[in-house]
């Protein structure tokens, strides 16, 4: 079995790993590696049922992410994005989210209602997106995470203080399964 590796299961790092708070670096080459890489993001998201990932959530600091909001918004597919790059966006509202790596919470965030991002397919063309409602949201999450940033540094300074003491006390389910949505 040596060599014949398989797709895995990967762990996902949780707040407050420093990993986290890293900008991601730019993919320069798209090799076997980074197909890989997507394999295993892919796989790992699906067994947490996340509608989204970014390499750095598995340890990997490179500019990549899946998302699948299939779930929640079945007009569209499973999509892996390598560089993107928000280039225009459209409106503001306030969405509840979670994260795989910000267990058991869920909080509005201020985000875009509309996105246009650009990067590149695993395959290697340069793609466009644009995304309304659950993708414009997926994609602005997934996109944060390579710059480094946690729904939590998108709070109001009190309510991240909040977290971060239930942390500490060991209680992080505060608002248990009330309002679960998706996490990404
Ligand atoms: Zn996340």
């Amino acid at each position: 079995m040596a060599g014949d590796r398989k797709m895995a299961v990967l762990e996902i790092l949780k707040y407050p790993h420093p990993t986290l708070k890293k900008r991601s670096k730019e993919v320069g080459q798209i090799d076997q590696e980074i197909k890989t890489l997507i394999h295993d993001m892919t796989e790992t998201m699906y067994d947490a049922n996340g509608v989204g990932l970014a390499a750095c959530q598995i340890g990997i600091s490179q500019r990549v992410i899946v998302i699948d909001v299939s779930p929640i918004d079945p007009q569209h597919n499973f999509f892996a994005l390598i560089n993107p790059e928000i280039i225009s966006e459209e409106g503001e509202t306030d969405h509840e989210e979670g994260c795989l790596s910000v267990p058991d919470f869920f909080e509005k965030v201020k985000r875009h209602e509309k996105v246009r991002v650009k990067g590149h397919s695993p395959e290697g063309q340069e793609v466009e997106i644009e995304g309304e409602g659950m993708l414009a949201f997926a994609l602005q999450h997934e996109i944060d995470h390579l710059n480094g940033l946690l729904i939590l540094d998108r709070l109001s300074h009190l309510k991240r203080e909040i977290y971060r003491n239930r942390l500490k006390k060991g209680k992080r389910s505060a608002r248990v399964d009330s309002e679960k949505e998706e996490e990404n």
